[in-house]
């Protein structure tokens, strides 16, 4: 019979779903006890003007499984997200980055300008807590709100809701940064755009990517800049990986660069080393 005919292919998907089921499940565990006794760490990439100057970081969550395998964020933030740990996740990784920033700027590593950027996730930015709570986290560090942009990914900002556009106005004007994370690749971009108090748009790495090949992608980059310019926008590009296209994204008027060209998200210790040879050079 036909069900007979299914039967090895139905199979196969069975244990497919079970070994992500067992991943998932293993991970999970992990994950609870990483975040308790630190394994996940930030590390931190720079963002630099267009002219070289440092601007900030972006902490991006690293973590290394007991099994010594490194494991993504792409794999562990949503995990974090339906399990109920991303807000002590989250917390982690901003306390180490502040307190990394406040240490920078004290030591003259950096310029008392600088910013770190952090990603959060949306059930954040809908906490009517969240601006108290971030006052509370910068003013512990001793530095500015101006010291902290906060990242939110368009599709999180997606169908942005009264609570988020009442959050996000009162983070501006407390003086905290606002990102919005890989612009582009959502379905509402430019609703979110309109109705949420963003100062900064990060132009999404696909289009960067492709933008040399693609004269399309080049002209959507374009009309990025355009919009970003007459909205007042800042405009930071991610991935930016080749000279030619550091140097195209400079001709739109791309103000900010971060990208492996420039460097790649480093541990603290490497960091600082970057730092140092800088000043030097
Ligand atoms: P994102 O916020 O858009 O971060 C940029 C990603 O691009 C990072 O991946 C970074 O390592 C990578 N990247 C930077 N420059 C280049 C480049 O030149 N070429 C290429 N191919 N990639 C580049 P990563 O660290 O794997 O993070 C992936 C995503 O996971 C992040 O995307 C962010 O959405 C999320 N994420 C990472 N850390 C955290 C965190 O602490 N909290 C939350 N909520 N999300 C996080
Ligand atoms: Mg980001
Ligand atoms: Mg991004
Ligand atoms: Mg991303």
């Amino acid at each position: 019979r036909v069900a007979q005919e299914n039967a090895r292919p139905t199979l196969r998907f069975d244990t497919q779903v079970l070994q992500a089921e067992d991943r998932r499940k293993r991970v999970l565990g992990w994950l609870r006890d990483a975040i308790e006794d630190g394994p996940i760490e930030p590390w931190w990439q720079p963002i630099l003007c267009a002219n070289g100057v440092l601007a900030g970081f972006e902490a991006l969550a690293r973590w290394r499984g007991p099994d010594g395998q490194a494991i993504s964020p792409a794999e562990f933030i949503p995990l974090a997200q339906s399990s109920g740990l991303i807000a002590a996740l989250t917390d982690r990784i901003l306390q180490r980055s502040l307190a990394a920033l406040a240490q920078w700027r004290a030591e003259g590593l950096v310029a008392e300008t600088a910013y770190t950027s952090v990603n959060f996730p949306p059930s954040a930015l809908l906490d009517p807590a969240f601006p108290q709570y971030l006052s509370a986290a910068v003013a512990s560090h001793d530095l500015p709100p101006s010291a902290l942009c906060v990242e939110v990914t368009e599709s999180d900002a997606a169908a942005p809701g009264e609570p988020m556009e009442r959050i996000t106005t009162k983070l501006r004007r407390l003086g905290f940064r606002l990102a919005i994370d890989d612009f582009g690749t959502g379905y509402s971009s430019l609703a979110s755009l309109n109705r949420l108090a963003f100062e900064t748009v990060k132009i999404d790495q696909s289009f960067v990517r492709g933008m040399m090949e693609q004269p399309r992608l080049h002209e959507m980059i374009r009309a990025i800049v355009g919009m970003a310019r007459a909205l007042g926008l800042r405009l930071v590009a991610e991935g930016v990986e080749t000279q030619e296209q550091a140097q195209a994204l400079g001709r739109e008027g791309v103000d900010r660069m971060q990208g492996y060209l420039y460097a790649r998200p480093m541990p603290e210790p490497d960091l600082r080393q970057w730092l140092q040879n800088r000043r030097v050079g």
